[in-house]
């Protein structure tokens, strides 16, 4: 008897037993797949993790549909890294690998094909079997798995209709929406009739048109000078003649026009010849770096904005190539990955890859295909978090971009991972070097550094010696006193924008909200009510007019007047960046005014296009939320604008004095990068707060002292670790009385702090209850073993009827 032990992609947190032939077993790898029977009539696409001879005991294993792949698609370091997240984020394998594979590749019965639109079939390049399903696809506008079965009348469908996929015939229904249509750029060629030179001179000689002919010329002028293909942009900026004139000799078939997608260039093309020089700090830094890891698996490298970075990690990489070794490059965001894209390729070509969930199934397999065959053409990866996941087998370095960055925890849905600390953990594993940098590195990576763990290396100069923005405080309470504001903006901060505007220089204006924000705030003193046991701000609660504490449950009734200062002038605070932008728009009438938030960057391309008007100078003013504190290269901003502080410093979260100097400092940084010296204009009620005189004095070590010393005494991360547990469910009381139940079973059984249950700010989403509760895990207890307990706990807690149709999310680590 032969068997083999699957993963199935599903939430469920064991492997699989099923029958396989002697033949198929002898055939058979881990990593491979196979197509399993599962449930009643579902097909799923299983993965290989284990062949042995022991029949299950509790019952009768099934035999197997079909072999997938002819060899493994992922190699066994992936594998113990998958069961390594799923164990410590704590969710299912399945999840596991449901998350980490290209959804072309984990084919099921319940998945439903389309034929792709606008596409030319040639028929003849279809077997029969390919043709009966292209066939179908002709009468009905899609096919479940199951009904391929039918009209081909056998189990073994899944190959075909992956070859399909790669044919670029079909193509999953889940796609219809998240079609990622990368930036097209428009190029110009010559129309190939005028290859010969002999046409060339009469065409030249047969234009009478002076301006024909010097955009004809410019065009070999510029493809004299380089090999790449020229951009009509291009050509129009070198031979300064307008658009209407390269029209007319597209239309004269003289010039043809084409497209290619930004991201999918043949990179080769991108290639020059440039020799990258580093500055005298980097070049140090890169040999701190480079000693650093004889000793040390992880280095930071904390180093100020524009300083340059980026052109460290390429040094790096070059030498990592010269030693044949796979690179991962992550980033927090991947709208960040054109920039990057761009830089890089210009020096290592083809070799760069880029892979993220906003790119197409089969564009994802192509990569996956690369990386697993360490093919050169995917040696170095570009990606969002989901890169992690791809089936490297040689890789020798990870870089993680911006490595405090939120965005790298993964919240919904599981696996819950944090792609840094799973990078580590992988790299590890290939005994590779992974680098993280930033220029506010987490507190959490800092503490490893000092500590020792991880190495450091610090470069404090920007490039070309650029010196960082001069930042100048605006105190809010003393303005709105002196009647100095105009809506939101002090005069001063008005005063400023207007200058930078008349020299042609362009404003960022930074308001870290879309909507309203729940606090209560003086508006004599500036004070927000606090809670007395932990170092968080209340919330305001609308619906019951009361204060609330996220972390513990502290609740007082709404005040009426301040506790500080006794003023009745309370107000519920928030004012969004909705709010900002039309009061600009007044003030600036004139102006080209555009804001980057979520509402306004939801559609594909929407952050491209302002990312793109910004840097062409098409837009003054941007005002954004926190996505412009994301890295973005801008060459001509002289100002940022801060409008106020103060709402991020008291967010309900104990990271939230952390993430506001990470935040402001960032914004900041985009001020003033290329050659004049940028400013600074923050508004705050509290410029003497700690974090707003450490921001402006670019004091990073006094906020980590000061915010290590707090979590020392509030025993927040690193000094303990932290397990969210969320319960939802539609039954107000059902959620009340099952989160009371669980918190009361953990509390007895573990002995360790354990907080709530809460209830959240917001406390119902799309009708489920919501009822959260804290685990903190003091560093000396075994935290396998707690988490083992916890398990137990919420298995038991599964089991008990009244509750069992309560959802409970955990997420480790939680931020
Ligand atoms: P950081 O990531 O540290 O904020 P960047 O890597 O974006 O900084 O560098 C800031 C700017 O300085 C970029 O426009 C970059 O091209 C330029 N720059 C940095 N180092 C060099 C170098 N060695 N040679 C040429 N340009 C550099
Ligand atoms: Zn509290
Ligand atoms: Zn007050």
């Amino acid at each position: 008897m032969y068997f083999i032990e699957v993963i199935i992609p599903l939430s469920l947190s064991k492997t699989f037993t099923y029958k396989v032939s002697e033949k198929e077993y002898f055939f058979l790898k881990k990593g491979m797949r196979v197509a399993v029977p599962f449930g009643k009539n579902k097909v799923y696409t299983a993965l290989v993790i284990d062949l042995h001879q022991n029949s299950p005991i509790l019952y009768e294993p099934k035999e197997i549909h079909e072999i997938i792949d002819e060899k493994p698609i992922v190699n066994e370091i992936q594998i113990k890294h998958w069961f390594w997240i799923a164990s410590y984020y704590m969710c299912s394998i399945g999840d596991v690998y449901r998350g980490a594979m290209p959804s072309a590749l984990l084919l099921e019965s319940e998945t439903i094909i389309t034929q792709k639109k606008d596409i030319e079939v040639d028929e003849k390049e279809l077997t029969d079997d390919e043709f009966l399903i292209f066939e179908a696809l002709q009468h009905q506008s899609s096919l479940k798995i199951q009904d391929v079965i039918g009209i081909l009348n056998k189990k073994t469908v899944l190959p075909i209709i992956q070859q399909l996929i790669s044919k670029e015939v079909v193509s999953l229904h889940e796609e219809i929406q998240e079609v990622y249509k990368p930036k097209l750029v428009k190029y110009i060629r010559l129309h190939p009739f005028f290859e010969k030179e002999e046409e060339l001179i009469s065409l030249l000689d047969s234009q009478k048109s002076e301006k024909r002919k010097k955009i004809i010329l410019a065009f070999f002028q510029l493809k004299a000078q380089e090999s790449k293909p020229i951009s009509v942009k291009q050509l129009l900026e070198y031979s300064n003649i307008s658009q209407s004139v390269l029209k007319v000799l597209i239309e004269n078939n003289v010039f043809e026009e084409y497209a290619i997608q930004m991201d999918r260039v043949n990179f080769e093309e991108n290639q020059l010849d440039k020799k990258l020089v580093l500055s005298k700090f980097q070049e140090t830094a890169f040999n701190q770096i480079e000693n650093q890891f004889k000793e040390k698996e992880v280095c930071l490298l904390h180093g100020v904005t524009a300083s340059g970075k980026t052109e460290i990690y390429i040094k790096l990489i070059e030498k990592f190539i010269d030693d044949g070794k796979q690179i991962l490059y992550l980033l927090p965001e991947i709208a960040l990955t054109t920039q990057l894209v761009t830089r890089l390729t210009e020096y290592f070509g083809n070799k760069v890859a880029v892979f993220h969930s906003k790119y197409s199934n089969n564009e994802r397999v192509e990569v996956w295909q690369n990386v697993l065959k360490s093919s050169e053409t995917a040696q170095i990866v570009i990606g969002a978090r989901s890169a992690l996941f791809l089936p490297f087998s040689n890789l020798g370095f990870i870089i993680v971009d911006e490595e405090h960055e939120q965005t790298f925890k993964q919240q919904d849905p599981a696996p819950r991972y944090h792609a840094r600390d799973s990078a580590i953990v992988l790299a590890n594993s290939f005994d590779a070097k992974i680098l993280l940098g930033s220029a506010t590195p987490s507190i959490e990576t800092y503490h490893n550094c000092l500590s020792g763990k991880y190495g450091l290396v610090n470069l404090k100069e920007r490039y070309s010696n650029v010196p960082l923005p001069e930042i100048e405080l605006i105190d809010l309470k003393d303005n709105y006193f002196r009647k100095k504001m105009n809506g939101h903006f002090s005069f001063s901060l008005i005063e400023k924008i207007t200058e930078a505007l008349s020299n042609g220089e362009q404003v960022i204006l930074f308001q870290n909200r879309r909507g309203f924000s729940p606090v209560l705030e003086c508006l004599t003193c500036g004070h927000i009510p606090q809670c007395p046991q932990c170092d968080v701000s209340l919330t305001y609660h609308k619906i019951k007019n009361q204060l609330r504490c996220h972390y513990c449950g502290y609740s007082i009734a709404k005040p009426s007047n301040c506790h500080q200062c006794s003023s009745l002038d309370l107000e519920t605070k928030g004012f969004g960046t909705e709010q900002i932008e039309l009061e600009l728009k007044s003030l600036f009438p004139e102006k080209n005014i555009k804001r980057m938030d979520q509402d306004t960057t939801r559609g594909k391309f929407s952050f491209e296009k302002i990312i793109d008007g910004f840097k062409n100078r098409e837009i003054d003013i941007l005002v954004g939320t926190q996505m412009l504190a994301k890295g973005l290269d801008f060459d001509n901003v002289s100002l940022v604008g801060i409008l106020n502080a103060d709402n991020m410093l008291y967010f309900p979260d104990f990271r939230a004095f952390e993430r506001s100097f990470q935040m402001i400092t960032q914004v900041a940084g985009r001020s003033g990068r290329a050659e004049k010296r940028g400013k600074v204009i923050i508004q705050t009620y509290n410029p003497l707060h700690n974090i707003i005189q450490q921001v402006t004095n670019n004091d990073y070590d006094g906020m980590f002292k000061e915010q290590l010393y707090e979590r020392k005494i509030y025993n927040y991360p690193p000094y303990c670790r932290m397990i969210k547990l969320t319960l939802k469910h539609r039954d107000f009381e059902k959620v009340k009385d099952g989160s009371f139940w669980l918190y009361q079973v953990l509390k007895q059984n573990l002995n360790i702090p354990v907080l709530g249950p809460e209830e959240p700010a917001v406390s119902r989403i799309r009708n489920e209850y919501i009822r959260t509760i804290i685990i903190k895990i003091p560093n000396d207890n075994s935290l396998q073993g707690t988490k083992k307990t916890i398990q137990k706990i919420l298995n038991s807690f599964d089991m008990v009827s009244q509750y069992r149709a309560i959802k409970v999310v955990v997420n480790v680590d939680n931020y």
